[in-house]
């Protein structure tokens, strides 16, 4: 994958001068939308940047370890205004690892307020259609971690990488990949995970970090998700569990608990397609995954008010849980019988 060399020099004059800058990224964030807005900020601060990193919502609890991530300003939290001050002096804002302003919920609300700030995106979900200043968007690209280290690389040399900025990029190199197991992992990432290795990050521990730093809470809950409330079908090619927030107050649940469930029914052969639906207060959270050709993107698009990548994709329902189980099992039937599943 080869960056524009137009958009690079672009991004370098809008950098040249010290400049104000918010980086934010998406509501539920996760490791990629994380560490890239931390690695992006550390750079700019690096080169004499004043950065604000803002989050709508807090991060799971289990990406506490990621360097400087106490530093990040929660939207929801931010009873001080911290986050619309940043966002009012802005000359630049990035939007990082998502390309709906709709994925930042209310924080997107205020972003208006400020018209005079240069807007630029760096992502790789599909389908961008915001207006942006520049838009750095590579769909192809595994990660937005691995679009950081790409463009800090171009911009200032692969050595002005530090250790700090290594563990925050691996982090979402490794969670948007599947531990680097999907296919849009390419030979040029292991190139870049080899110059992060170099600054001396422990694989290791950042894989015990992420994968095995649960609590108790979340392991009974996976156990019961998939004995008691995995539904297979479609002639045991899609599956579907879901949990309302009774069932995740008895398993003492903590945001990001349910991270990764959505996946498992994927590893039984023959799967095509795997949903999970999490209760909210005013919505139900869809989480879809896919193998192969299936299209998830395409499925949240036109069924759940939502998007994401070909494999993995969400959305939300406004229904109550059965209505959008029932509602989900016509759609597969849908899509199957436009050959489409
Ligand atoms: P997850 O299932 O991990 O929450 O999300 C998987 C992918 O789906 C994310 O990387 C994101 O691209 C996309 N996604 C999740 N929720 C939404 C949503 O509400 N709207 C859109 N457009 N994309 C979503
Ligand atoms: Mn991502």
């Amino acid at each position: 994958m080869q960056l524009s060399t137009s958009k690079i020099e672009a991004l370098r004059a809008l950098l040249e001068e010290p400049k104000s800058i918010v980086i934010l990224s998406h509501t539920n964030p996760d490791g990629d939308a994380v560490g890239s807005s931390l690695a992006w900020a550390e750079i700019l601060r690096k080169k004499g940047h004043e950065v604000t990193c803002i989050l709508p919502n807090r991060y799971p609890y289990y990406l506490d370890f990621m360097p400087e991530i106490s530093e990040v300003v929660i939207f929801k939290n931010d009873d001080k205004g911290v986050a619309r001050e940043a966002l009012k002096r802005a000359d630049i804002i990035f939007c990082l690892d998502f390309h709906l302003l709709s994925r930042l919920d209310q924080l997107g609300d205020i972003i208006d307020e400020n018209q005079h700030a240069k807007r630029v995106l760096i992502d790789h979900h599909l389908d961008p259609n915001e207006d942006f200043d520049l838009m750095i968007s590579y769909p192809e690209a595994s990660s937005t971690c691995y679009l950081v280290a790409l463009l800090i690389e171009r911009l200032y040399g692969a050595e002005s990488i530090s250790r700090n900025m290594a563990e925050n990029l691996f982090v979402g190199m490794m969670t948007d990949t599947g531990n680097f197991s999907f296919s849009s992992v390419t030979p040029d990432v292991f190139r870049m995970v080899s110059i992060l290795a170099e600054t001396g990050i422990s694989i290791p521990d950042i894989h015990i970090h992420v994968y095995n730093s649960f609590t108790e809470g979340r392991a009974r809950l996976f156990g019961y998700v998939i004995n008691r409330k995995m539904k297979i079908f479609h002639g045991g090619s899609v599956a579907h569990m879901s949990l309302t927030e009774d069932e995740m107050r008895r398993f003492w649940f903590q945001q990001g608990d349910s991270e990764g469930f959505v996946n498992y029914p994927l590893t039984i052969k023959k799967m095509k397609l795997s949903a999970m639906f999490t209760e909210h207060t005013d919505f139900i959270r869809v989480s879809l995954r896919s193998r192969g050709a299936i299209d998830v993107n395409l499925f949240a698009q036109r069924y759940f008010n939502g998007g994401g990548h070909k494999n993995a994709a969400g959305g939300k329902s406004f229904m109550s849980m059965e209505d959008t189980l029932k509602h989900f099992e016509k759609c597969i039937k849908e899509y199957a019988s436009e050959g489409l599943l």
